[in-house]
């Protein structure tokens, strides 16, 4: 694969945040700079003739643990490739690696990972990965009755020291989760803002007025709408009544609140995806995977987050579940699955479907003037799509890095 220093593509369906374009691209450098409708685009340039494909922006995935066999919390190079390189290929152009509740030497060296990744782009000729946007700080501070397959044994409170050492690697996170009914869960969110990082609600019990109070302390994102957190139903009460809402009718209720769906279409029946889209519309909801290790593997048992610690799942029926089968333990599929499946259970226009999975995941993530759209400056990140939305060609800032013609 050699780069590219101009791109051009014809005869495409430019995916615009509003709405399909039918038309051509064209890129320097890297960056999209011009683009059009129709084919007024000069017939002696040479460029690729995509035949009426959808030209899309470059998936970007927040909460993302593996893929390929590999768990980022195997802390290795070679772990961090093989995730990389496998997300890229489901279109997926940049993520946030996503840690799991583990001890503290695994985390940090999970963040120390991220942050030599983030700062060192892949070498030209090696075999290209998806960008690391910078971690999702996931864990280990959430609440022991909504962990879901995390490993109750490592799960803590915020103590100072911990979180002082693990805000070491401030500069390399992106965004951190908390369960706010935990014990100095105030103290964690002050110390993340202060360095700038975004702050998320996840596996939490929390009440609504616990939500109110976490919308105070910054929190702007609560993680996978609907799976381990707390609901009218779910809420443990001092009383019988009135019933009162949690994380789940906090979250639809504040339009301050952005949030994401597993859209593997296991996780949550297309009603539940309808619902999600209806009440946060295309500008607050992103598409995440949640993907472990079994992305791309056969089914069976794996481990998810690190070997030595983490906890066993098995993959079945496209989908993780916990060992005895009776509890989700996180994703198997990549985001064009995402995306078909959010597309057929909403029926919503495809703009808004690729947004989810592009535009809002970037902006969420703070990186919406580099990323997520086909706009004039950006980076040249595409995800080439046939009619049934499959993946044909992926594009990394200008250079083809996945082709299913390829040999
Ligand atoms: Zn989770």
């Amino acid at each position: 694969m050699t780069c590219c220093s101009s791109l051009r593509f014809a005869q495409a369906i430019l995916v615009r945040p509003d709405r399909l374009v039918p038309g051509w691209l064209h890129c320097e450098n890297g960056r999209i700079t011009a683009w059009g409708e129709g084919d007024s685009f000069p017939k002696d340039q040479e460029a690729i003739d995509l035949q009426g494909q959808f030209l899309a922006p470059g998936f970007v995935d927040l909460h993302v643990h593996g893929g390929d066999g590999a768990d980022f919390m195997d802390t290795t190079a070679d772990a961090f490739r093989t995730v990389l390189q496998a997300h890229l290929r489901h279109g997926t152009t940049s993520l946030l690696p996503t840690s799991i509740v583990a001890r503290h030497e695994q985390i940090r060296e999970f963040l120390s990972l991220c942050r030599q990744f983030r700062s060192s782009p892949t070498p030209r000729g090696a075999e290209r990965e998806a960008r690391v946007l910078g971690a999702h700080l996931y864990g280990p501070y959430f609440a022991p009755s909504a962990r879901g397959c995390h490993p109750a044994g490592a799960l803590r409170i915020p103590e100072a020291a911990e979180v002082e050492q693990l805000l070491q690697f401030a500069d390399a996170i992106v965004t951190a989760t908390i369960a706010p009914e935990l014990p100095r869960a105030n103290l964690f969110a002050a110390a993340c803002r202060a360095h700038g990082i975004r702050l998320n609600v996840g596996h939490s019990h929390a009440t609504f007025e616990q939500m109110v109070q976490a919308l105070d302390w910054g929190v702007r994102h609560v993680d996978h709408l609907f799976c381990a957190m707390s609901d009218r139903a779910r809420l443990r009460q001092s009383q019988n009544y009135p019933m009162r809402g949690g994380v789940l009718e906090a979250t639809l209720f504040f339009d301050e609140l952005t949030t994401e769906v597993i859209a593997d279409g296991k996780h949550l029946a297309p009603e539940l995806l309808r619902l999600a889209a209806k009440v946060k519309g295309a500008h607050r909801l992103a598409l995440v995977t949640d993907a472990n290790r079994a992305m791309d593997m056969p089914d069976g048992e794996y481990m998810f987050g690190p070997q030595d610690g983490g906890e066993p799942m098995q993959k079945r029926d496209g989908v993780g579940l916990t060992l005895d089968g009776t509890g989700l333990a996180s994703g198997v599929m990549g985001m064009d699955h995402a995306v078909r499946t959010m597309h057929q259970a909403t029926r919503l226009p495809l703009p808004d479907i690729i947004r989810m999975a592009s535009l809002t995941p970037a902006r969420i993530a703070g990186w919406d003037d580099e990323i997520g759209s086909l706009d004039v400056g950006k980076r040249a990140d595409f995800v080439v799509l046939d009619s049934h939305l499959r993946v044909q060609s992926v594009y990394q800032d200008a250079v083809p890095v996945f082709s299913i013609s390829a040999p």
